[in-house]
């Protein structure tokens, strides 16, 4: 057995979709149980899709999110270059056997010629338009131009392309480890351009041909490259390494949340929820996409409900650290229906890391929304610490625990008209007084206090409750409300409760 070799193959035509981010996933999921190792390697041969600042996203969202390759454009390794541009030299050659094999051809049809010929096609009802075994020799080739002009032509500096000869007749197959036997004939597969005329290799060659070079082994992508699979194989027969052709997995598609069709950056757009794992802002037309991170979600959140969207575990278990999931995870697990992308999902799993992550290290989200020296790092530690079972998002420590940092500048308005009667002036009055001389103040004092101060006026404490809160918080509901002023400390409670009781008239 070959060492397990996987590469992560994006093309930096834009930001990284969330279904790259899962086939970054699994690829690196494999090769971390088998001790292999995992490539990144960049596709741009396409220089009429390449976007700038693409690639440097990919690389940032890998990061991001703690997918760590182990070979390839950031570290360099024994089959660099990894960048394909940088490679165009290589495919040369191997286009070049193709041709003096007679597996593929050279064709100098124009546009013109070729929309003519697809025009034709329509019009006598075909229903492929393609190049290919039925209509290659109709056109401008090498296979139907006599040597002698086809010679001519190449020196001339005529564009050219290098085309696949697609066998007339014959069941392709492959193993897919996910799928299964997949055959497809070859009257469905086009003769694919190989090379193109700016001299660049295509994705199909330049694909093989790399998987071939770094030794990849296994082929882990998405589904909707399960079509170009059956030419994959033929390139890999005719340059006479079939053997080493890598084992083939493509993933199942990523669906919208209702489970009809697959999942589009539009439908994420209008339900509202991010597509991208970093923010993103389109560099032709200035739009921002949100991003997971920026939207709120912790990195190992996200990649344990990514692992769930095509793979399980065949057990009830749901939380995997990533390391879990090295373990637990299977090639032959994943499978083929389409994962229905429930964002409900994400913020569950979301939630769940939240409450499980150390005070120390929530507080960071924290202090990234305070100005710098306003909270100490153990006080907004222990701010998170009340907060992490009510969030669900890194900024809703924030958001919720704004009152720690900003006395109310306004009252919950139902609160007040149900509690803040004449029971609760009383209490709060006496609990302000009694405060007053305690300046240390711990939940555990707040608590025994009140206790106090309302057995000693007769007044239920569970019906003061919510007034204490509102002229502590401003709001009706929160987090804890002894640790809320344990945290906020005596002083601060004293002046916000003998505020409210001065600003909030009576009901
Ligand atoms: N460059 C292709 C992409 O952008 C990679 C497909 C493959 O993994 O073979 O998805």
């Amino acid at each position: 057995m070959r060492p397990v070799r996987v590469r992560f193959a994006p093309s930096p035509t834009g930001a990284l979709h969330i279904g790259g981010v899962r086939t970054a996933l699994y690829n690196y999921l494999l090769a971390k149980k088998t001790n292999g190792t995992m490539i990144l390697r960049i596709e741009d041969t396409d220089q009429t899709r390449f976007v700038p600042g693409a690639e440097e996203y990919i690389i940032q969202a890998l990061e991001w999110v703690g997918i760590k390759t182990d070979e390839g454009v950031l570290q360099g390794g024994p089959h660099a270059p990894y960048r394909q541009s940088e490679r165009k030299s290589i495919y040369k050659q191997y286009a070049q056997k193709l041709v003096d094999d007679g597996n593929a051809y050279y064709a100098f049809d124009s546009e013109e010629e070729l929309e003519a010929m697809r025009n034709r096609l329509k019009a006598t009802g075909s229903v492929h338009q393609q190049y290919s075994a039925t209509t290659r020799m109709m056109m401008d080739n090498s296979l139907t131009l006599p040597e002698s002009e086809v010679e001519q032509k190449l020196k001339s500096g005529v564009p050219y392309v290098i085309r696949l000869k697609v066998p007339d007749s014959e069941e392709i197959e492959l193993h897919d480890l996910i799928r299964g036997e997949v055959k497809v004939h070859s009257s469905q597969v086009d003769d694919k351009v190989l090379m193109k005329s700016d001299g660049m290799p295509t994705y199909h060659l330049a694909n093989v041909v790399d998987d071939y070079l770094m030794q990849v082994t296994h082929v882990i992508r998405g589904e909707e490259w399960l079509p170009s699979a059956p030419l994959h194989v033929l390139l890999y027969r005719y340059l006479g390494w079939e053997k080493q052709m890598p084992r083939f997995a493509h993933l199942p598609l990523l669906l919208k949340p209702d489970g009809n069709g697959k999942l589009s950056k539009r439908d994420a757009d209008q339900a509202g929820f991010p597509i991208f794992p970093l923010n993103w802002t389109d560099p032709k037309t200035g739009e921002l996409a949100k991003g997971f991170r920026e939207s709120g979600y912790l990195p190992d959140a996200l990649l344990n409900f990514l692992a769930f969207l095509g793979w399980n575990p065949g057990t009830e278990q749901e939380l995997f650290s990533l390391h879990e999931l090295i373990e637990a995870f299977t090639v032959e697990r994943i499978g083929k229906a389409g994962a229905r992308f429930d964002i409900h999902k994400a913020q569950w799993f979301n939630q769940q890391y939240i409450k499980a992550k150390p005070d120390e290290e929530l507080a960071e989200y924290l202090l990234a929304s305070l100005p710098a020296g306003t909270c100490s790092p153990e006080r907004a530690a222990k701010i998170c610490g009340v907060l992490k079972e009510r969030v669900t998002f890194t900024h809703d420590f924030w958001l919720q625990g704004k009152f720690f940092f900003e006395a109310p500048a306004s009252y919950d308005e139902q609160v007040i008209s149900k509690k803040w009667n004449d029971d609760a002036i009383k209490v709060l009055t006496a609990f302000s007084t009694a405060l007053a001389a305690i300046p240390d103040l711990t939940a555990a004092v707040a608590k025994t206090t009140l206790e106090k101060v309302t057995a000693e006026l007769g007044i239920g404490t569970g019906k003061i409750l919510q007034a204490l809160r509102v002229s502590v918080t401003g709001a009706g509901s929160g987090p804890d409300l002894m640790l809320s002023m344990e945290i906020l400390g005596s002083s601060e409670v004293v002046s916000r409760i003998n505020r409210a009781l001065s600003t909030i008239k009576k009901v």
